[in-house]
């Protein structure tokens, strides 16, 4: 399936200067949700996943259909202050400053094989942060994957020793 068709382009968001890959036209299309969700699963192969981790908040989409098709469970990664139960929590760099993810001290047991996902890989700061917390948990990253890599921001760099794996690459 032609996934590109159904990503557009929107010139200055959320900053004059940015082209901001938005999603929604492939969430809005019965098929291309369907073919995107099996698509991102097969990266998998016949690896035996435990949890799916998606990140605040675009990863939510595309987590949890993974997790019943792979039937694992599904974890959210939020942003700081947004989970009800005990946490730790990983602090990485932005552009301008740095922001914090947390997660449930409970969510993830030793030894278990995670897959995480997020719709974007841009710079890597965010799914390094969400490995960290991972394995902080004592789980095994088995793959990261993305409905889109930017290819040119380099991400794959700072995800070194990872399995990643993306649908798009620009
Ligand atoms: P990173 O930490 O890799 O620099 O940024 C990745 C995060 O930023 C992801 O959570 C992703 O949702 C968001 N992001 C960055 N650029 C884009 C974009 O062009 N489109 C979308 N949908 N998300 C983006």
């Amino acid at each position: 399936m032609d996934f590109e068709s159904y990503i557009r382009d929107i010139e200055d968001f959320p900053k004059k200067g940015i082209t901001f890959k938005d999603i929604t036209p492939l969430l809005n299309d019965t098929e291309a949700l369907y073919s995107a969700s099996i698509a991102l699963c097969d990266f998998v192969c016949d690896e035996k996943i435990d949890k799916v981790v998606g990140v605040d908040s675009r990863g939510f989409i595309f987590a949890p259909l993974m997790a019943l098709w792979l039937k694992a469970g599904f974890v959210p990664v939020r942003k700081k202050g947004k989970l009800p139960f005990t946490t730790i929590s990983e602090s990485f760099e932005l552009e301008y400053g740095t922001d914090i993810l947390e997660i449930h001290m409970d969510a993830i047991q030793k030894g278990e094989k995670v897959l995480v996902h997020d719709d974007v890989l841009a710079t890597g700061g965010t799914a390094k942060a969400v490995c960290n917390l991972v394995e902080k948990l004592g789980g095994e990253v088995v793959q990261c994957n993305f409905l889109i890599q930017l290819t040119f921001l380099n991400g794959a760099e700072k995800l070194n020793g990872y399995d990643i794996k993306a649908l798009l690459n620009y």
